[in-house]
């Protein structure tokens, strides 16, 4: 009964024949139904600092549909956000974190201070359970928040100063680390981001793509690695693709790398050899 968009079109649903509350409603159980059936997971992205040495991963979600095959994030997370299901995706890619984890400090070198990313969505940040959820999941696992970094936004800080501040506060006193994703392509207000509890500026791909002009790409890096060093936090570069972006990043200071051109965002078995490779040699 239902027709789903070849290719890579953005809807699942063919529009024309169905209404739009009809296309929502089969959507959140299609969501549903592969939540229960087991077909989201988490990939994982090396991430390494300028001497090649790895630091840590992104955890990126996706979706193994059994007939469209894998689905990339942006297809499905802001619905599920407006479905009220992110939290129950996001505990997934927590868990699947934590397996990595656990199999990593059996077959594998875990570095200091190694951590994995993970993304934040909008409303479950706001969540005043949030802490509680994630201490809890940890708390299974045993796995420590210090290996932890959460990922958000600029227009997640953009919101309420003041509540926003504090959250941050309570989830780095139990041992979570920060990163502001996609940073430079949100409206962040300079004059306030001292404030915010932040470890890390994550320079965003469009940046990176852009690098080798030097009156239009080059300034703007350099200008977001200079901010994050006077606010003594770090910087990563995000979407480097080639030795020459790389060369560039190392010779500006930047603190870490992650993009095709270390490796692709891979299942955690494949992650898990790759870590292996490079860590025991
Ligand atoms: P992001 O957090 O900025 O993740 C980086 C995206 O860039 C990933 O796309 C990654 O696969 C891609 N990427 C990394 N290096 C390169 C490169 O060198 N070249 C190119 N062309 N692409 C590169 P992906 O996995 O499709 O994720 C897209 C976005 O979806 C993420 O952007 C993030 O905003 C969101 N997302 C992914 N996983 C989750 C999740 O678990 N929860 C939430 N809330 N959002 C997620
Ligand atoms: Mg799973
Ligand atoms: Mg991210
Ligand atoms: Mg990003």
């Amino acid at each position: 009964r239902t027709k789903f968009k070849g290719g890579n079109g953005y809807s699942f649903f063919d529009p024309k024949q169905q209404t739009l509350l009809e296309i929502k409603t089969e959507l959140e159980s299609e969501i549903i139904r592969a939540i229960e059936g087991d077909e989201f997971c988490a990939h994982f992205q090396p991430q390494v600092d300028v001497n090649g040495k790895v630091s840590g991963a992104e955890a990126l979600i996706r979706w193994n549909h059994p007939t469209k095959g894998l689905v990339p994030p942006y297809q499905f997370i802001p619905l599920a956000e407006q479905f009220g299901l992110i939290q129950k995706l996001q505990n997934i890619v927590l868990r699947d974190i934590c397996l990595l984890l656990k199999e990593l400090s059996k077959h594998a070198i875990i570095p200091p201070n190694y951590r994995i990313a993970i993304n934040m969505a909008q409303n479950q940040f706001n969540s005043p359970t949030l802490k509680n959820e994630l201490i809890s999941i940890l708390n299974e696992y045993q796995v420590s928040p210090h290996q932890i970094m959460l990922e958000i936004t600029e227009s997640m800080l953009s919101k309420d100063l003041s509540y926003t501040v504090q959250q941050m506060h309570e989830l780095k006193a139990q041992g979570f680390t920060f990163s502001i994703d996609d940073f430079g392509t949100g409206y962040s207000c300079l004059s306030t981001l001292h404030a915010y509890p932040v470890d890390e500026l994550k320079i965003d791909k469009s940046f990176i793509d852009n690098i080798e002009n030097v009156q239009t790409g080059l300034p703007i890096v350099e200008t977001i690695i200079n901010l994050a060093k006077n606010l003594n936090i770090s910087v990563m570069a995000e979407g480097v693709e080639t030795e020459k972006q790389f060369s560039i990043l190392k010779e500006k200071k930047t603190d870490g790398i992650q993009g095709y051109l270390v490796a692709k965002p891979m299942p955690a078995e494949d992650y898990i050899t790759w870590h292996q490779g490079v860590t025991n040699s």
